[in-house]
């Protein structure tokens, strides 16, 4: 009994191989190859059992050189030569099998990182792309805007502004009438025997001599004064620039005069042509600037009354001083 004690890890080890071979059983389960290498590990490891077995039956029976000879003969290291060998080519087989599996990991990995990479690349361009589209078509529908206010402002016939933006001009001053201290003037012009040519000679040749009117009229006045047809043969002049009377007074004679040549040039001055003239100034002589317009075509309609080609400052009494234009 106390002989086998020495045999104890001799046991114990055959035990621990036997549970060993069968994990590596399950382990190459799927694996055909490794199956055959591990069965023919489990062999060399059954033959080296049986060899140690036999060496120790020998020794224990007392036939100490009959385990010698049997040591001597070699066979147990060639079973442990070819375990080995086998196992290498196992331990060689997984360990190629696993760098070929963190070779593929490596591959997904740089493949999903490429696709992730393509994938923002295409969105980005894809919101560039939106983003231009809708600043384009912003800019589009600003500029058709733009384009629709000032036809809307325009007066088709003479390209001149027209009584909406005449309008829009007089808001504009009513809204900087607290700070803007400028005297603002303004001109309300009615042709005088303009119908004449239309009955005369059609409304084709009445447009073409509102054309000549409002070109002549535009060369008389400042780039920066509004000036405006705001219908008919009336048209209206704003302006911020003339302090005093004698320079309205002045104007007033300028436009007569730029009237009288159209109608001497035009068809042959068959037509003579006349303005009247009526002026309001704010805020001297009118309260407010929302008042202008009627009060100038109040004393516009005086200079009418008064015989024509003549203009007429409205004042504070709601009176008029008719002056003549050179005729
Ligand atoms: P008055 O001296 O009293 O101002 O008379 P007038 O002959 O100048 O005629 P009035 O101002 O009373 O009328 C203007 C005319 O202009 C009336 C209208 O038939 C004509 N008219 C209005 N718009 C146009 C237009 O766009 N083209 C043409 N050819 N005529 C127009
Ligand atoms: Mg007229």
């Amino acid at each position: 009994m106390a002989d086998d004690q020495y045999l104890q890890p001799y046991k114990l080890a055959t035990r621990d191989l036997d549970d060993m071979v069968l994990r590596l059983h399950q382990l190459v389960a799927n694996d055909p190859q490794s199956a055959l290498l591990v069965r023919r590990i489990e062999h060399a490891k059954n033959l080296k059992v049986m060899e140690v077995s036999r060496t120790l039956e020998l020794a224990r029976s007392g036939d100490r050189e009959g385990s010698l000879e049997l040591m001597r003969t070699g066979e147990g290291k060639r079973y442990m030569d070819a375990l080995r060998e086998d196992l290498g080519v196992l331990l060689g087989n997984w360990r190629q099998v696993r760098r070929a599996a963190v070779q593929d990991v490596d591959r997904r990995v740089i493949l999903g990182a490429g696709a992730l990479a393509f994938i923002a690349v295409l969105v980005c361009c894809l919101l560039i792309y939106t983003l231009f589209i809708q600043r384009r078509a912003f800019a589009r529908v600003h500029a058709y805007t733009a384009l629709l206010n000032r036809q809307a402002s325009k007066d088709v016939l003479t390209g001149l502004p027209n009584r909406r933006h005449l309008l829009a001009a007089l808001e504009a001053l009513t809204v900087d009438a607290d700070t803007d201290t400028r005297r603002v003037a303004m001109l309300y012009l009615d042709i005088d025997g303009f119908k004449a040519v239309n009955h005369t000679l059609g409304h084709k040749a009445g447009d073409a001599i509102l054309r000549a009117l409002a070109r002549a009229l535009r060369e008389a006045t400042r780039p920066q004064d509004v000036l405006t047809r705001i219908g008919g043969d009336e048209f209206v002049l704003l302006s911020v620039d003339y302090i005093d009377d004698a320079q309205l007074r002045e104007l007033a004679a300028r436009l007569g005069e730029s009237v009288r040549m159209v109608g001497k040039h035009e068809f042959s001055g068959r037509f003579p042509l006349g303005v009247s003239i009526g002026i309001a100034t704010y805020p001297d002589t009118v309260e407010s600037i929302d008042g202008l317009l009627d009060a100038a075509d109040a004393a516009m309609y005086e200079a009418k009354r008064a015989g024509r080609s003549s203009y007429a400052f409205a004042n504070t009494e709601g009176q008029q001083k008719v002056l003549r234009l050179h005729r």
